[in-house]
């Protein structure tokens, strides 16, 4: 075992025992048995906090008409969806999106250091149908936001749009072959097929305790920014804060893009934290014309797949994309194993693979908390700051300019040791006992995860016979391919409901369009009005699903709380993970392309 490690780490420096000690201290100081029932839904007395900031909603009559293709969410998932359809010759196409203008999450997450933490060139889609290339290795918000708008102008989703339109049911009419859509703007409008790309974490959540809509300063959700009360832009200089005490709670992947940024303008910042978040180097930089004019049809495909294998744990001869993601996929998956064998001249055997990953993991992770003791000044706040779990407990963070700001003289990090904030009164914020007065609080705490898909898409959805979706999966998803479900005829899902999860989600979206789309196709060319999975074929899906389901169970158990866990619950059968196909990327695309290739159509009925 000990040589296996040492041919890839090199000598251990650390004690592994007392290491998993503390991690599960930490994880026990977090668990708590409410779990997701921790925070309060965004509707009632809490609506205002998902109120859209960025557009004054258009007066428009109600559309009684029928398209051909309903795809609902004009986000990454539907702009794939839409873009995908037109190619294939399909123009009656109509996005209903609740946002003021496409983008999804880049519509909505404007809030100032929004960027992606995935390298552009994978992550902006369709960058070579619309022959662009993004100003940096990781772009910022409004640069994705206006990427998003062009495809939708490159493929003509604006002509047939309904923006500013929330879906309020779907219900499907077997004599009619047709969906029912009705709408918050009085729409009752038809579709032959509807694709439904809601976004995975499109709900804001806020915490369950006491006191929210009595506090007296100004408020809002990091994913409905506020500029006209902060000033500035994505790009900071937050100038209207600079006599005001801010408070932000969580430290999640958006704060750490937001609190330098805070920390650079206002008075006083408060940081609320309940887990730190791991936070490694980002090292962002302009991208090089020159090389952006050397690249050559197929470059977006080829870089997407070369990162996908590699952060599935695959081989490559290269690393194109060569960041922290590629990094600690090296170390932490079968990669480093396979350095191993390589080294030792045989294969890995017993417990000695995962052994290895165990040992690289804390090695890993003890040089991002070394890193926190480089920079930050303060002893105390640095402790503080270090994240005690494995890394993929929660999401990894890469930010150069988070860490620093805890070294400014008007920023206090005040952290609660895994108990969190504990009421808000009409002047600010008590945590650990004590108040602090705020002028303004800031929740960057995230979006609902684990709670039904039809509440988080705020719609149901009636099928055959007045089945509802709700009904449907309350026992747990049932689907084929993650993308159809039977008894819902002509209705398809983007996201993960069953389907892989991958760190460059839109390469995800784009598979799925494409698999929705040939099956679109299908019905067409053999002259049908409807497909649907059937029972057989769900079921198949379902069996192998099941079969794949064991991997990682173990490893978030022992994870501090958060989304990827259930916040530390086992059994909620809309988990994050619950709903993720446990064979992986590749494997779920290779299964997908075989499907296609196969030609049978293997486990739906097309009438
Ligand atoms: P998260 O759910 O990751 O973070 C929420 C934060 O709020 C956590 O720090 C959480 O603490 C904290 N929190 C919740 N309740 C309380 C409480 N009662 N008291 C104190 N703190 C509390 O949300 P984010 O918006 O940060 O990120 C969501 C996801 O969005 C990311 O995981 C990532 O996938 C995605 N994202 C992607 C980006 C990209 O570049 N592609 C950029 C930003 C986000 P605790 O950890 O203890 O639960």
């Amino acid at each position: 075992m000990q040589e296996a490690i040492e041919a890839v780490l090199g000598k251990i420096d650390f004690d592994p025992e007392e290491l998993q000690t503390k991690y599960l201290e930490e994880r026990d100081k977090r668990l708590r048995t409410d779990a997701n029932e921790q925070y309060v839904e965004v509707t009632g007395d809490f609506s205002n906090y998902v109120d859209d900031p960025y557009v004054e909603s258009q007066d428009r009559a109600p559309l009684f008409d029928d398209v051909e293709i309903a795809v609902i969410g004009g986000g990454f998932g539907g702009l794939l969806m839409g873009g995908r359809l037109k190619e294939a010759g399909f123009s009656d196409v109509r996005v209903i999106e609740k946002g003021g203008d496409f983008g999804g999450t880049w519509y909505w997450n404007r809030y100032p250091g929004a960027m992606c933490d995935v390298e552009s060139y994978c992550y902006l889609p369709m960058l070579e149908e619309l022959s662009y290339v993004p100003k940096n290795k990781y772009s910022f918000a409004p640069e994705i936001m206006e990427h998003t708008q062009n495809i939708a102008h490159h493929y003509d989703l604006y002509d047939n749009a309904c923006l500013s339109t929330s879906v309020t049911a779907l219900t499907w009419n077997d004599t009619d072959k047709r969906w029912l859509i009705e709408t918050d703007r009085g729409d009752r409008m038809t579709a032959q097929f509807v694709a439904m790309a809601n976004g995975p974490l499109n709900r804001p959540k806020l915490p369950g305790i006491s006191g929210i809509n009595d506090f007296k300063g100004h408020t809002f959700h990091t994913s409905r920014w506020d500029y006209e009360y902060t000033g500035g832009s994505n790009a900071g200089d937050l100038s209207n804060l600079k006599d005001k005490k801010v408070g932000i709670i969580g430290t999640g992947a958006t704060a750490v893009q937001c609190i330098p940024h805070l920390g650079a303008s206002a008075k006083e910042l408060y940081v609320f934290q309940r887990t730190p978040s791991s936070v490694d180097v980002r090292n962002n930089r302009e991208t090089d014309p020159e090389w952006a004019g050397s690249l050559e049809a197929g470059w977006q495909e080829r870089r997407m797949e070369n990162f996908n294998v590699l952060v599935s744990g695959g081989d490559q001869d290269e690393d194109l994309v060569a960041d922290g993601w590629t990094d600690i996929f090296r170390n932490l998956t079968g990669t480093a194993a396979k350095l191993a064998s390589r080294k030792l001249g045989r294969r890995l055997v017993g417990r000695e693979k995962g052994h290895l990953m165990k040992m690289a993991d804390y090695q890993k992770m003890n040089t991002v908390r070394d890193r926190v003791d480089d920079i930050v000044q303060d002893p105390a706040t640095a402790e503080a700051l270090k994240p005690w779990y494995r890394q993929f407990c929660k999401r990894p963070c890469f930010h150069d300019e988070y860490l620093p700001t805890f070294n400014r003289e008007n920023v206090t990090l005040v952290d609660t040791q895994g108990v969190g904030v504990q009421e808000i009164t009409p002047t600010g914020i008590i945590a650990n006992g004590k108040e602090y007065e705020l002028d303004c609080l800031i929740f960057a705490t995230g979006f609902e995860v684990g709670t039904s898909y039809t509440r988080r898409a705020g719609y149901e959805i009636v099928g055959r016979n007045g089945n509802t979706l709700s009904d449907k999966w309350a026992p747990g998803l049932r689907t084929l391919h993650g993308m159809q479900t039977n008894d819902f005829p002509n209705c398809f899902f983007l996201g993960f409901t069953q389907t892989a999860v991958t760190v460059n989600v839109p390469q995800a979206l784009n598979e799925q369009a494409k698999h929705i789309t040939y099956m679109i196709d299908q019905v067409r060319s053999q002259g049908g009005s409807t497909i649907e999975a059937t029972s057989e074929g769900e079921q198949g899906w379902v069996d192998e699903m099941v079969d794949k389901a064991t991997l990682g169970e173990r490893f978030r158990a022992e994870c501090t709380p958060g989304y990827y866990n259930n916040e530390g619950k086992t059994g909620n059968t809309n988990g994050f993970f619950t709903g993720s196909y446990g064979g992986g990327p590749l494997r779920f695309h290779r299964i997908l392309a075989d499907w296609r290739e196969n030609g049978t159509m293997q486990g739906t009925e097309i009438s």
